[in-house]
């Protein structure tokens, strides 16, 4: 006898208003080698120190207790690796012990086990405007309402914040203080001496999202958030090896106040147990032997001249009336075209001159500003961003509607 087929629903009510990242369809799309894409925050693979790493797994794959690092491990993670990068954050002015930090599967996977930790369905999450878009699927994802707080050329502003804090008592609030994505903006010491007195004065969680902060191209380093006064208890500090080293190992880590750590290791254990023992234990040995910081002033040399080189091209790449964000570190420049443009309807003519960018408005949680879109300068040389940026002007510059 057979039954009827019944189909299990599809999909998860939580999953209902997150939207697919329309970053990563793109990237899909634009995987062919006749397209100059600044749509991807991809580091430059040829920067890659592929034999380093190559000595790196081999060094600890060969060793005595080789098969230890392909055993199940600890889910805080590596003590050398946890050492090496406590020491790192250190030496950039935040104080850290290995014991404050919990490895995680890339930062991303750190925005999940907080979300999973700290975060009920309802609460509020405030964000600004605009701000990293997994970020935002991340806490959609976890039931979170987000509110916006406005920024301005500087980010985010402590007079808005102190409103939304006062009318929408924010959980947790979420930023990329250094180099953000998408806008490439920095905030300024005082600013983040205001947010972490408000954080402390309101029992309000902030993530620091610290992705770029070593790639610094001009002007000297500003102190993180998580080392203002009344950031120790309030502030979580994300780290990654993704921009200085590569992004498929999947590495970063967390530095959170002493009371958040049980929650957070628990969440890490039903998430996935641990981060991937070998590639812990390679990135421990390539830390412990390799020249990180002559390796990370190279990749701060090509990607100022790649940034120089879009900066550059841009006054003749965009129309008359344009503003545009000229990044001290990072990976973008933020661009909004005069008037009441819509970024996305210009795309399909991008891709079709083999090149992409990606339109602003998924990196709003409030109302989009759609005349707004991403570049990223890392992925090309200096000539081939200037000829992308020659077929962008095409695009960009060609009245609605008409033809070039
Ligand atoms: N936060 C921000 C602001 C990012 O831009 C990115 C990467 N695009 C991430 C987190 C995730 O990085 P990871 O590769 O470490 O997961």
């Amino acid at each position: 006898m057979t039954h009827p087929a019944v189909r299990p629903a599809l999909p998860a009510q939580r999953l209902a208003g997150v939207a697919s990242s329309p970053v990563r369809d793109l990237l899909a799309l634009v995987d062919k080698p006749s397209v100059i894409s600044f749509a991807g925050g991809l580091p430059a693979p040829e920067l890659f120190d592929l034999d380093g790493v190559r000595a790196a797994f081999d060094r600890v794959l060969s060793a005595p207790d080789g098969r230890r690092h392909l055993q199940y491990a600890p889910t805080e993670g590596n003590l050398d690796l946890r050492t090496h990068v406590a020491a790192r954050m250190t030496a950039r002015g935040l104080p850290t012990s290995a014991a404050d930090l919990l490895v995680t599967t890339g930062s991303q996977q750190a925005l999940t086990l907080i979300a999973a930790a700290l975060l009920d369905p309802g609460d509020v999450v405030a964000v600004e405007e605009p701000t990293y878009l997994a970020a935002l699927q991340c806490f959609q994802l976890a039931g979170c309402r987000i509110v916006t707080v406005p920024s301005d050329a500087d980010g985010i502003d402590p007079v808005a914040l102190r409103e939304v804090i006062a009318t929408a008592r924010p959980k947790l609030l979420y930023l990329v203080p250094t180099f953000a994505n998408p806008t490439g903006r920095t905030l300024p010491l005082d600013r983040r001496a205001e947010v972490a007195s408000l954080a402390a004065a309101h029992g309000m969680w902030v993530v620091e999202d610290d992705p770029y902060g070593e790639l610094r191209y001009r002007g000297e380093p500003v102190a993180a958030l998580a080392a203002q006064a009344g950031a120790e208890e309030h502030v979580l500090h994300l780290g990654s090896f993704s921009k200085i080293a590569a992004p498929g190992l999947r590495l970063g880590w967390v530095r959170t106040p002493a009371a958040l750590r049980p929650a957070l290791t628990v969440a890490k254990q039903a998430a996935d147990l641990h981060t991937s023992t070998i590639d812990q234990a390679a990135a421990a040995a390539w830390l412990g032997v390799a020249d990180v910081d002559a390796h990370v002033r190279g990749l701060q040399d090509a990607y100022r001249a790649r940034r120089d080189a879009m900066m550059a091209a841009m006054p003749a790449t965009v129309p008359a009336g344009s503003a545009w964000t000229d990044p001290d570190g990072g990976m973008f420049t933020w661009v909004r075209l005069p008037g009441a443009a819509d970024t996305a309807t210009l795309l399909p003519g991008a891709l079709a001159r083999d090149v992409a960018f990606v339109p602003g408005a998924p990196f709003f949680a409030g109302r989009p500003d759609t005349a707004t879109m991403r570049l990223s300068f890392t992925t090309h040389t200096p000539a081939e961003i200037a000829e992308g940026m020659r077929r962008l002007s095409a695009v960009l510059r060609t009245p609605a509607g008409g033809s070039s």
